[in-house]
């Protein structure tokens, strides 16, 4: 059978493929773009996306609980229907795929295949009963849970971030294996909804990699909402209870007993059944694609984007990744993933802002650093709104006043943080930011009092 031939192909419809067939196809090349299950991968289907709109669910269930504090009068107790957050979060990620699908479809010069791709050679995919060709060959296969071999996990029926989406009923216990950002987001929703949660990390802290004082801010905030969290767990094992399942952990501590278990402990990329032997595609140990700073693979003509070459692990950075490939390729313009600053978000309530260093990776490069903290009692902004746990810190370096990092944890800490961030990719120093005059009342008019205040970082 002959190949049918393009410009190029592009594997996975996540968050750079889709984006990266456009600009080719706008630019007059034809383009395969090959998807095996939903259009927009994981964020669109089981990650950002639905977990988010189920986040804002949950907050209004807790904001609903705390109603009479802010003088608001119920005249009932605050019900959860889980059957009605399903289905609003359902149709926000319905609409957001449909939308996507209308956009491919619109694509005159695309071509979408739906199917499992696989390489035959370094130019060539097979996907179902069509074999394609091109010079230049788009990876953006994205990743999975990982399900580490634990014992017992086989003969229980665990979930993920994938079938917790389908999940239609409310978990009278759920217990959370795993402390990092996917678990604790669902663990807070999941007690907003009314449901028992017990959160089980073998880590000493939840977040491990955050400093000590953001992690033990993130678990307070957490407990105070009624979550068991359980650090430093050991031997960790399942088995069948009754009509539940029993998590063990840390010889002589009692088994959290769940009505339903979800598995958070990291994720894997998809790599292992793309056919990469046969390009010739090096992968590192834990099966991400090797790529070089413009994210080409060590085979001409191939690139690897997103998830799946561990560059990143966040919509942003698979975003991000589309638009380094598009500016070499298209605009003659040599931007490379380097040039990016680290910046992400945990979405608890009170969702923590996060760019640059950590204060524990300030100490480990051993320069000279400042550091500037406040609390969100302090902060007028989140006093008003009576959310005042967390707090805001800012890192700069003492010889260049180069701003280093920050983290804030706070009412609004996600969309504060960019005024931070924007800084740096300015490369202003932190008396621009001390200088700087914010709106009032806001969290982030807080943030050059505190570029005021910098003490030496012991
Ligand atoms: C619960 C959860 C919450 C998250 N929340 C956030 C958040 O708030 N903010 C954030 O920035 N990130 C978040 N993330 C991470 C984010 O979803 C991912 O980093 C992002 O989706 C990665 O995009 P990608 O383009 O690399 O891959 P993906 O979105 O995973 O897309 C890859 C696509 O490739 C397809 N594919 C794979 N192999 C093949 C093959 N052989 N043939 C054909 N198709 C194939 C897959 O079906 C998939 O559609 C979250 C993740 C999870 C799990």
């Amino acid at each position: 059978m002959s190949a049918k031939s393009f410009d190029a192909i592009v594997i996975g419809a996540g968050q750079a493929g889709p984006s990266l067939a456009g600009r080719l196809e706008a630019a007059g090349m034809s383009v395969a773009l090959i998807e095996r299950k939903l259009i927009g991968g994981t964020c669109v289907n089981t990650g950002c996306m639905p977990t988010k709109a189920m986040v804002a669910s949950a907050y209004a269930a807790h904001l609903a609980r705390r109603a009479a504090d802010y003088g608001v009068a119920l005249s009932g107790p605050v019900g959860v229907d889980y059957q009605r957050i399903k289905a609003r979060k359902d149709k926000v990620t319905n609409d957001a795929r449909a939308n996507l699908e209308s956009w491919i479809a619109g694509m005159k010069g695309c071509t979408l295949y739906r199917g499992h791709a696989r390489f035959e050679s370094a130019n060539t995919v097979r996907v179902g009963d069509d074999l394609l060709t091109a010079p230049k060959i788009f990876l953006n296969t994205g990743g999975r849970a990982s399900v580490p071999d634990l014992p017992g996990v086989n003969d229980v029926p665990y979930l993920t971030n994938s079938s917790m989406m389908d999940l239609d009923v409310l978990p009278s216990h759920l217990v959370v294996v795993g402390g990092s950002y996917i678990s604790l987001e669902f663990a807070q929703m999941f007690r907003r909804f009314g449901s028992e949660v017990t959160v089980i990390e073998k880590a000493p802290r939840l977040t491990g990699r955050e400093d000590e004082d953001v992690s033990a801010a993130i678990q307070s905030i957490l407990e105070n909402e009624g979550i068991t969290v359980h650090v430093g767990a050991q031997d960790i094992a399942f088995a069948r209870q009754g009509n539940g399942i029993a998590v063990t952990f840390s010889a002589g501590k009692p088994p959290a007993v769940g009505s339903h278990v979800l598995l958070a402990l990291g994720r894997v990329p998809n790599t292992d059944d793309l056919g990469l032997d046969k390009a010739g595609v090096e992968v590192d140990q834990r099966g991400y694609i090797v790529v070089d700073d413009q994210l080409r693979t060590n085979v001409p003509g191939i690139w690897a984007m997103g998830d799946c070459n561990g560059k990143g692990a966040f919509t942003h950075t698979s975003y991000n990744d589309y638009e380094i490939v598009a500016a070499n390729l298209l605009d003659n313009d040599p931007r490379k993933v380097t040039d990016r600053i680290e910046a992400y978000a945990l979405y608890i309530d009170p969702p923590l802002g996060r760019c640059g260093m950590t204060e524990n990776a300030v100490k480990k490069s051993g320069r000279r650093a400042l550091v500037g903290q406040r609390p969100m009692t302090r902060v007028g902004r989140a006093v008003e709104k009576g959310e005042t746990q967390g707090f805001m810190k800012i890192l700069a370096d003492a010889d260049t006043g180069e701003i280093l990092g920050c983290s804030v944890l706070g009412p609004g800490g996600d969309e504060a943080i960019h005024s931070v961030l924007d800084l740096m990719y300015a490369k202003a120093p932190v008396s621009t930011l001390a200088r700087a005059m914010h709106i009032h009342p806001n969290v982030s008019e807080l943030l050059p009092t505190i570029a005021q205040d910098l003490k030496p970082l012991a």
